[in-house]
Parts: C-alpha cells; sequence; structure tokens
C-alpha cells in the first residue's frame, strides 16, 4: 500500500492543525491497518524534542483518542483518519535517519498521541522495531488501553509516560468521558514489571487543582515503587485555536494558567509523598 502526503510527515510542532489527511482511504483499508499494524496513521513526526522523555527525542505523534479531555491542546488528533496513512516500514526508515545521533544525545524515540494505543499494533511494531535499532523507546499513553500489549510488548518500551488526572472516578468521567479504573490498572501493572513511569499531570485551575484529590492521586502514585517522577504541565491555552477551528465547543475558553503560587502548592503536595516532581 503506497503512503498518501509523504511530504508533509514531518512538522515543525503538534500544534499544526491537521485534518482530513487520511479520508478518502477504504474502509476496509483502516480496518485492516488497525488489525494487523503494518500501517498507522500519524499526525506527524517531530524531531529535537527535550519535553517527551530523556535526552534528546524524535517523536511520532499517532492520531485517534478514545478520550475527550477538557483541556485537550490537539483536538484534531481524536479522530484517526484526520492523520496521514504511514506503513511501518516507512516509519522505520524515518526512525533511523536519526539512530546514531539519538545514541549521541542520549535520546530516543517517543511514540505519542493523540493516544498511541488505539492503534496498538501499529503501536507495539514500531516501538520493537525501535527497539531493535537499539534506541532508546518512550510511549506516551493515557493508559486506557494498555491492557492491548502483551508482557513481551511491554518489555521492548524503556519508559512510560502516564496521563494521570485524578484519582476521583466521577471527575476523571467529567474531565476526559472515560473511567479511570483502565488507567490504575495498567500502573499497577507496570508496577509489577518494575517499568519505569513518567506522570504526567495537566494543572488546570477549577478542574484539577483540588489538592485533597491530587494528595490521594500522589499516595497512589508513591505507592508504586516504580515512578520516577511527576512532570506538573502548567494549562495553557495553545489548543485554543483548534477547537475553534474545529467547529467544537471549548469548554475552557476562558480558564486562565495556574499562578505560581498553585504550581508550588501542588509542587508541595506531589513532594510531600515522597514523589519527585517538577
Ligand atoms: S488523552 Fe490526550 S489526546 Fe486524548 S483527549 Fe486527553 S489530552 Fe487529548
Amino acid at each position: 500500500m503506497s503512503d498518501a502526503q509523504p511530504a508533509s510527515l514531518e512538522a515543525k510542532s503538534p500544534y499544526e492543525l491537521r485534518v482530513h489527511l487520511g479520508d478518502g482511504l477504504p474502509e476496509q483499508s483502516v480496518r485492516d491497518a488497525l488489525a494487523t499494524g503494518d500501517m498507522g496513521f500519524l499526525h506527524s513526526y517531530t524531531t529535537g524534542s527535550t519535553v517527551d522523555g530523556p535526552g534528546v527525542r524524535v517523536v511520532a505523534w499517532t492520531t485517534g483518542c478514545m478520550w475527550r479531555c477538557q483541556y485537550c491542546h490537539n483536538p484534531d488528533t481524536w479522530t484517526m483518519t484526520n492523520g496521514i496513512p504511514v506503513s511501518v516500514t516507512r516509519a522505520v526508515e524515518e526512525l533511523k535517519k536519526y539512530q546514531h545521533g539519538l545514541k549521541i544525545m542520549a535520546g530516543g524515540f517517543t511514540l505519542s498521541g493523540g493516544e498511541p494505543l488505539v492503534q496498538h499494533r501499529f503501536a507495539a511494531k514500531l516501538l520493537a522495531a525501535a527497539k531493535s535499532l537499539r534506541i532508546h523507546t518512550t510511549i506516551e499513553t493515557n493508559g486506557f488501553y494498555g491492557d492491548k500489549l502483551s508482557d513481551a510488548e511491554l518489555d521492548t518500551i524503556d519508559l512510560v509516560m502516564l496521563g494521570l488526572k485524578t484519582w476521583d472516578p466521577a471527575r476523571h468521567r467529567a474531565l476526559t468521558g472515560q473511567d479511570v479504573a483502565p488507567t490504575i490498572a495498567f500502573a499497577r501493572r507496570l508496577a509489577a514489571r518494575r517499568k519505569p513511569i513518567w506522570i504526567r499531570f495537566v494543572l488546570v485551575p477549577g478542574l484539577t487543582d483540588d489538592l485533597d484529590d491530587l494528595a490521594r492521586t500522589a499516595e497512589f502514585a508513591a505507592g508504586l515503587g516504580n515512578v520516577e517522577r511527576v512532570e506538573v504541565l502548567p494549562f495553557h491555552q495553545l489548543g485554543r485555536f483548534k477547537w475553534e477551528r474545529l467547529g467544537l465547543d471549548y469548554p475552557l475558553r476562558a480558564t486562565a494558567a495556574p499562578s505560581p503560587a498553585l504550581i508550588e502548592r501542588a509542587l508541595t503536595v506531589l513532594h510531600t509523598a515522597g514523589l519527585k516532581a517538577f
């Protein structure tokens, strides 16, 4: 199968709005891609990232997500066929270009999204290929489909960056549209396998800034024993234009970024639980 629009695979940043790039692909091809993982849908590749795992990273951003986070800054990645259809062979060839540079810079490859495990067969193949190139591998995931990866597939992943939003089930459903239980179960499975986790926590005033709730999340995370750090990501409005351009009703259009004092308070809660947090 040939890839469509190969010229636009690399992006300056994931904030580029991309839509309809996979439209027109026969439905059967989409089903085959999901079943075999021989082809996947990518929003883009970016290079030189220093915020998506250790060292300098090449990041592949997949399309498709089963959550609808109120603060999502990339809603164009929700729909899988907004991405570019890319064969796994081509995706690996792209990665090979950076193989030596990534080793020199102690970096690696990060598969992010969207939610990469919506395309779990493609994700498994791409991560295994990166591992066989001896490239450090990271997946950034919400963990909801963590059970789709076998233990052997998990072994090809060096680091999991897990988006843990809140401990409270009702709050989680309101925030993301989905249950928190699968994410918790995946975190426990990673702990049992001693797989390193970095947690990403988006701090949104009025939404995720309940410090009692954060304390319970922190207690859980600290108890796992494999959480190496928690990154507190202050909410921002960089994704607002995407909601507007896509004709979506953005619930956080009037929400401000958290104050430095609120960020400090959140960090204190995490430190108190014994976590490294930044
Ligand atoms: S899990 Fe990530 S991509 Fe999916 S809706 Fe939430 S923030 Fe957006």
